[in-house]
């Protein structure tokens, strides 16, 4: 049999990092097995839907190098992919559970429901579901005759088709995380299957669309486990039990604190992304941080997340795509929720930047370089990474680790070169900066030479100067090799900077 699995997301707002960690496992097992990774877009709830999520979601697939085979976008023997355009599918399928006793048509209306809620109540504190204790007392076609019911749906009153949910039975399935697990259906509502509007609900449209697309493996978030009695009911009553995928209920990813799950405002309020790329919500306008945009190599994100909830049984964390291909197996993903460490994360986006060619990495940094308003050229560009990277833990730290060579810096620790200031010094920088046209050999070697040469001639050691002359040169008290620096800015721009050091500090 061919492994078939799915991502199934509601385009309802930006990708959260454990949707990109689920969208991450069905690639993998699929390509483990040699089997096919799908894409459907569950689209029915359209009070839900939003507006460009959809391609939204495609697009940080393509960022993530997680392509399906079959998608909206790309088609494929089950097209179409997308709910919204199967609606016509799916009322057959609930006309069916009516006919066979499993599923019923409701006519009540929202204050007759908020009626039955309130006058049923279980406790103080809930209201009453629409289940074996209340449907029976309920406008439906279980309390009223045949002919009414007809006469309901002739004259075309609005209605929903309700799944009837047995009482006091135990509903069981096998999940490959946590082995088997089991449901008291007395604890579930009758859900409604098909809405009022035609549409059917993401409870039965994802049976119906698992079934009819081949699916044998269902992975998806351990918030779904609830709704699992509900699906695997419905595919007994469809008579495809045998056809139902094997469940992998992934974990949650949780707090940093380990305290619930991680969501969006945990990002903002610790100050990093949890969407996969830049979501602009169309409501309000509100731009939520992306890794992409962040400065992540969508390979460090892949693979950080691959190994938050999942492991090989070695020590080894950095793994390419093709290992971790050839690695992953449901039974190596943990049962407990994965705390995400955005320090790891970051950890290993420095470990790819330090893996990944010099004209690549220049190619993915210019974009955070020229935000900053320069545009510097591919030669100076590539002299640049080498000396940088391993300073760089985003992409955009190329600019902030790098901005002195495409720009040059104001003086910000002026206040260290003043400290321990003298005219010796000025007599030092002056005669250097006078001296540097001359030198024929515009190298690192040459100038430090020339740098010694003259400290040793007025008296000074090499290190009452160095210190100052990394701050002219950069403006501040990082970066790589102070003479390296000068041998890429070049000779006009090097005693240019020296020269306006001097005036600045003098001033
Ligand atoms: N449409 C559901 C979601 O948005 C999919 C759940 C499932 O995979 O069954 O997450």
């Amino acid at each position: 049999m061919k492994v078939r699995v799915r991502f199934a997301p509601s385009p309802t707002g930006g990708l959260h990092l454990g949707g990109v960690r689920t969208i991450l496992y069905n690639y993998l097992f699929a390509h483990h097995h040699g089997g096919e990774f799908v894409i459907r877009i569950e689209d029915t709830d359209r009070n839900r839907f939003v507006e460009g999520a959809e391609q939204y979601i495609m697009e940080c697939l393509t960022w993530c190098g997680l392509e399906p085979d079959e998608s909206p976008v790309k088609g494929g023997p089950f097209a179409p992919y997308r709910q919204s355009e199967r609606k016509d599918l799916y009322r057959q399928y609930a006309d069916q559970l009516v006919a066979s006793g499993h599923a019923y048509y409701a006519f009540d209306t929202p204050e007759e429901l908020e009626n039955m809620r309130k006058e049923h109540r279980k406790d103080e504190y809930s209201a009453a579901q629409y289940d074996s204790r209340t449907r029976l007392l309920m406008r439906n076609s279980l309390t009223l005759s045949a002919e009414e019911t007809q006469q309901l749906i002739a004259d075309g009153t609005p209605h929903v088709i309700r799944i009837k949910i047995p009482e006091n039975t135990t509903v069981t399935l096998t999940d490959m995380i946590r082995g088997e697990v089991s449901f008291d259906s007395s604890l579930v509502d009758d859900k409604v299957l098909m809405k009022a509007d035609g549409m059917p609900t993401y409870h039965l449209a994802v049976v119906v669309d698992d079934c009819l697309m081949e699916i044998t493996h269902a992975f998806r978030g351990e918030e779904w486990l609830p709704s699992a009695p509900i699906h695997v009911l419905l595919w007994e009553y469809l008579g495809w039990k045998d056809k139902m995928p094997q469940w992998v209920h992934l974990p949650l990813i949780l707090k940093p604190d380990g305290n619930g799950k991680l969501s969006k405002r945990d990002g903002d309020r610790l100050g990093f992304p949890v969407f996969a790329m830049n979501w602009t919500d169309p409501k309000t306008g509100d731009v939520n941080m992306g890794f992409k945009e962040m400065g992540f190599l969508p390979q460090a994100f892949v693979n950080m997340l691959a190994v938050l909830g999942w492991n090989d049984g070695t020590e080894q964390e950095v793994m390419s795509m093709d290992e971790l291909i050839s690695k992953f197996s449901i039974d190596r993903v943990h049962k407990g929720g994965a705390k995400f460490d955005f320090e790891k994360a970051k950890w290993f986006n420095h470990q790819y930047i330090q893996q990944t060619d010099d004209a690549t990495l220049a190619a993915l940094s210019r974009p955070f370089i020229e935000a900053n308003g320069v545009n510097p050229g591919e030669e100076l560009l590539l002299k640049v990474i080498p000396l940088i990277k391993d300073r760089c833990t985003l992409l955009s730290d190329f600019w902030t680790q790098g901005h002195f060579f495409f720009a040059t810096p104001e003086l910000k620790e002026k206040a260290a070169i003043t400290a321990k200031w003298n005219d010796t010094k000025v007599q030092f920088f002056t005669e250097w900066a006078a001296s540097l046209t001359n030198i024929t050999d515009w190298t690192e070697q040459a100038l430090e030479e020339s740098f010694n040469e003259l400290a040793a001639t007025i008296g000074l050691k090499k290190g009452e100067v160095m210190l100052p002359l990394r701050i002219m040169l950069v403006g501040g008290k990082y970066g790589p090799g102070v003479f390296a620096i000068a041998e890429v800015i070049g000779m006009e721009e090097t005693v240019k900077r020296v020269n306006s050091a001097l005036v600045e500090i003098a001033g």
